[in-house]
């Protein structure tokens, strides 16, 4: 497996969203001030799957290149994108230093019409990729170790996967996972299928209660005996769940190396002190 175009060695990266309010701003800049002190190789920034907060990614983006001057990766859906905003989105992200693109499809955006979205311009990343990388931009994709909830196997999943590698993808972010052993056996069947290029592993801390109904269920992510055990005994307890899920994700990331997994990618829901905790850990 080749190395990701950012690190050399063992990495971890960053996840965040922009904020709903423009006053937030001042905020995620300390947020991503406090980011930057744990090195990570990348940060990479939301986009809403209509492209509602297009503007904020843009912004945030630049604010990781240019001002901290850590890689900055702009996710991008195309679920509501039309030509023209695709290859104006190109010139925006050129004209403010971003040269980093998280390709997306993006699910439904709820003022959208199920035809509408049947018959949206771009029906899937792969589309995308080819016009981002003739533009210069390094591309990632998504991917899901336990599949995408819309295919109907795994197999025609990592197919599909490989076709955004063969469009250009230059490396996978993975969907959170809680249990290694899934990642494991995805990691060797996209080997299989010659994937070659480099797999984040995407790990999401669970640090408190209200993440249990929420996060977890929404990505369809399954639930190993000891995180189920861990939500039983503490989501009633905010600080020994927070602890705990700090743990929990941090056993995680030590396993995945000790397993030869490098490059790490952590959902830090805009929480610069889990991440930290985390990093402490490792
Ligand atoms: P696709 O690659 O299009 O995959 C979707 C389904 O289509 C899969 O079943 C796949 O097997 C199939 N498929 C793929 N290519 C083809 C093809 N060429 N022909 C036929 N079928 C195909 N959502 C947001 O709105 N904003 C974000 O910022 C965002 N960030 C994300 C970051 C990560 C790391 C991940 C894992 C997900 C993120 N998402 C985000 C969620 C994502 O948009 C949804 O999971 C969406 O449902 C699928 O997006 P995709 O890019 O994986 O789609």
């Amino acid at each position: 497996m080749q190395k990701t175009p950012f690190t050399n060695e063992s990495s971890i990266s960053f996840e965040i969203f922009p904020p709903k309010k423009w006053e937030s701003f001042p905020n995620l800049y300390e947020t991503l001030d406090a980011l930057k002190q744990l090195h990570p190789s990348f940060i990479s920034c939301t986009y809403g799957a209509g492209g509602s907060n297009s503007k904020k990614t843009t912004e945030i983006v630049s604010y990781i290149q240019n001002k901290l001057e850590i890689e900055g990766i702009a996710h991008l859906t195309c679920a509501a994108l039309t030509k023209e905003i695709f290859y104006s989105t190109i010139r925006t992200f050129q004209e403010m230093g971003i040269h980093n693109v998280l390709a997306l499809r993006g699910d439904k955006p709820i003022d959208m019409t199920e035809e509408a979205f049947r018959n949206r311009t771009y029906k899937h990343p792969s589309e995308l990729i080819p016009a981002l990388k003739d533009a210069g931009f390094t591309v990632a994709a998504a991917c899901y170790p336990e599949k995408h909830y819309e295919a109907p196997s795994l197999e025609e999943d990592i197919h599909f996967l490989k076709y955004k590698m063969e469009q250009g993808a230059d490396f996978f972010i993975s969907q959170l996972f809680f249990d290694n052993e899934i990642f494991y056996r995805f990691m060797d069947r996209a080997d299989k299928e010659g994937i070659h290029v480099p797999i984040e592993a995407g790990i999401m801390p669970i640090t408190s209660g209200k993440m249990v109904g929420t996060t977890i269920n929404l990505s369809g992510a399954s639930i190993p005996k000891k995180m189920s055990d861990l939500i039983a005994n503490y989501q009633d307890h905010p600080d020994d769940m927070r602890k705990a899920g700090i743990e929990y994700a941090a056993e995680q990331i030590r396993e995945l190396r000790e397993h030869g997994v490098k490059n790490i990618h952590i959902y830090t829901m805009n929480n610069a002190a889990t991440a930290q905790s985390i990093c402490s850990l490792l």
